[in-house]
């Protein structure tokens, strides 16, 4: 029994320790392996438009490097701490072993509300923010990407801020605009990720898509994403939602619909033809499948046990904490953890970053095709690693597998 609620870093590490404990780990490697290689915290002062200056504070941590550079992205968020950051920088180095690409794993966050930032100071943010942690990146050393309340033009920026410095280096960011190298179906993969691993669970259990119901908590860009393309396999998406609340169309809901409706009023509520649900009350609706895909934490110890879907799919990351993944495996709920889910995202990342390396550009087909095997393969090994242990969740079997791979390349480095 906890007494005290732990910290996303710690919550997070729960599942490496028990990672680590299944696979019998020595005291030497799990201290590597948990704790990370190197943190920084800066200063980012930000002009603002009365000529005052306001100060914020940025992060990058690099939690391990042994299978390649450090990846991941950068969020803009008042809650993103270093404890946030470096939660989510060791679950980069587990995603990206797990879906076998050849990268370590990092996270960045600048601790500020963007809504705050009219849009030049975003820019002068980011800049700012990129040219502070220069020295500890590098397209073979640690390259950024997108994630909560950043995009392809943060990612356009932070090219641009550091090229002044270094020359036209596309590869140190991956989630770029099409038009500056990015990759084609980069935008849509971590849903399209996301929607693989449904399909892989439904066929399966068995499930006919059309009586498959599916809510989402979140319609930013990997909730969108997911409700589009699940709907276009013939899943049926009945609930979605933002920081506004949510929609309930028990039919199923026309997405077309929705995001007119987002883009003329920014929210989902309010379409036409859809009843208004909280965040709480699409959680606990009763579909068969739950998609998190907004921040974590969204499933907790008090409203784990109210939770009616038969399949949650992590697209969120760690938006399921360790007391809530207990409650939901006692109650047999399958959690599909979100190193499997939302990986697509990192995956598609990696195609961007070899394609701006051999500056090359593969077709949209090309990268889908790709994404699928990768996705697929790490499915298949979750599922069999948990098949063969017999008690164990797809995220403890994920978390051996990542844990494993992250440990066999610390050792053949000589690190242990
Ligand atoms: N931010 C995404 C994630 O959490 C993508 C990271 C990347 O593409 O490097 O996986």
């Amino acid at each position: 029994m906890r007494l005290t609620k732990p910290s996303a870093f710690q919550a997070v590490t729960d599942s490496f320790h028990r990672a680590a404990d299944q696979l019998g780990l020595n005291d030497s490697t799990r201290e590597l392996l948990s704790g990370t290689y190197r943190e920084i915290r800066v200063q980012v002062p930000v002009r603002t438009a009365d000529n005052s200056t306001r100060i914020v504070y940025g992060y990058r941590v690099q939690h391990n490097g042994a299978r390649g550079p450090y990846k991941g992205g950068v969020r803009y968020h008042q809650d993103a701490d270093l404890d946030e950051v470096r939660a989510l920088a060791s679950l980069m180095t587990w995603k990206t072993a797990l879906v076998d690409v050849p990268f370590g794993g990092a996270k960045g966050g600048v601790q500020v509300d963007p809504a705050t930032l009219p849009g030049a100071e975003l820019e002068r943010l980011t800049r700012r923010y990129l040219s502070q942690v220069s020295y500890v990146i590098g397209e073979r050393r640690d390259i950024m990407a997108p994630d909560m309340n950043t995009s392809a033009q943060t990612m356009a920026w932070m090219m641009d801020e550091y090229g002044r410095k270094s020359g036209h280096t596309p590869a140190i960011v991956t989630g770029k605009p099409v038009e500056l190298g990015g990759s084609h179906g980069r935008a849509a993969a971590t849903g399209r990720g996301t929607v693989m691993i449904l399909e892989q669970v439904a066929a399966h259990r068995g499930w006919d898509a059309a009586e498959t119901t599916v809510a989402i908590q979140g319609y930013g860009n990997v909730g969108s994403w997911a409700a589009r393309l699940a709907a276009a396999e013939g899943f049926r998406v009945v609930a979605v939602s933002d920081v506004r609340g949510g929609i309930y169309a028990p039919g199923g809901l026309d997405l077309d619909a929705v995001d007119t409706h987002v883009r003329e009023s920014g929210s989902v509520v309010g379409t036409p033809g859809t009843d208004f649900i909280d965040n709480d009350e699409l959680l606990t609706l009763d579909v068969t499948v739950l998609i998190p895909a907004a921040l974590g934490e969204a499933i907790r110890s008090d409203n784990a046990d109210q939770i009616r879907a038969r399949l949650v799919l992590e697209a969120a990351n760690h938006p399921v904490t360790p007391a809530a993944d207990d409650i939901l495996a006692d109650r047999g709920i399958e959690v599909q953890p979100d190193i499997l889910v939302n990986a697509g995202g990192v995956t598609v990342s990696y195609f961007e970053w070899t394609q701006n390396l051999q500056e090359f550009k593969w077709t949209e087909e090309q990268v889908n095709e790709q994404l699928r095997r990768h996705m697929v393969a790490a499915y298949t090994a979750v599922k069999e690693r948990a098949a063969a242990a017999g008690n164990i969740t797809p995220r403890q079997a994920a978390f051996q597998i990542g844990v494993e791979r992250v440990a066999s390349a610390a050792k053949l480095r000589g690190y242990l």
